[in-house]
């Protein structure tokens, strides 16, 4: 079985060296017949809007949906969280799985991007926000598992978990550490 990560635009194949850092498979997910065997999914940083229009003829985001609503672990970083979010500020809502409101663009433009201290799982690293949405509010079920200060930037609920940075770009050994063990053990946690 392998990771599919969501390639129609962005970095996707950062978290590819991800995946190869933990030995792990993955197939490079372009059209609906490359998600026959995954059995986790990353969808990465990019363009979210892109995203959405690249797709919009095909049923690929229906059938993502449903293999997410299934239980595969899965995760979404800065566009890759906003595809996934329920409810989008200055967007559309894509997949539509993850109870948060994301704004878009929240920081401001490009030139505004930036590095952070990061606190996620216990442990505190610098990671990189590139014109990064914001996470306005959670569900009551969902779990704040990232944090600047007392800002949320990752989030989690179940089989599902989005961040606002990129820890694919710096690759630390808990993010390692937490990426294995997710898509190993995250598809044991049904969220639906
Ligand atoms: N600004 C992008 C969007 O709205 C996200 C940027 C990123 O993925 N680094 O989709």
């Amino acid at each position: 079985m392998t990771t599919g990560i969501l390639s129609l635009q962005g970095n996707f194949l950062d978290h590819a060296r991800s995946l190869e850092l933990i030995n792990k498979e993955y197939t490079l997910v372009k059209q609906l017949s490359d998600i026959k065997h995954i059995d986790s999914l990353i969808l990465p940083g990019g363009e979210s809007t892109s995203m959405i229009k690249i797709q919009s003829n095909n049923e690929l985001f229906n059938k993502l949906k449903i293999l997410i609503q299934d239980g595969i672990p899965t995760i979404g970083t800065c566009a890759g969280l906003i595809l996934l979010a329920k409810d989008v500020i200055d967007g559309e809502v894509a997949l539509g799985v993850l109870d948060c409101v994301v704004e878009r663009n929240a920081y401001g433009r490009q030139n505004e991007s930036f590095e952070g201290l990061v606190n996620f799982i216990d442990n505190t690293q610098m990671y990189c926000f590139i014109r990064a949405p914001k996470i306005l509010k959670t569900g009551n079920k969902v779990k704040n598992i990232a944090f600047i200060d007392d800002e949320v930037v990752g989030v989690q609920h179940n089989n599902i978990a989005g961040f606002t940075f990129h820890p694919e770009l710096t690759n630390d050994k808990n993010y390692l550490s937490w990426l294995k063990f997710f898509i190993e053990e995250g598809k044991n946690v049904r969220s639906f």
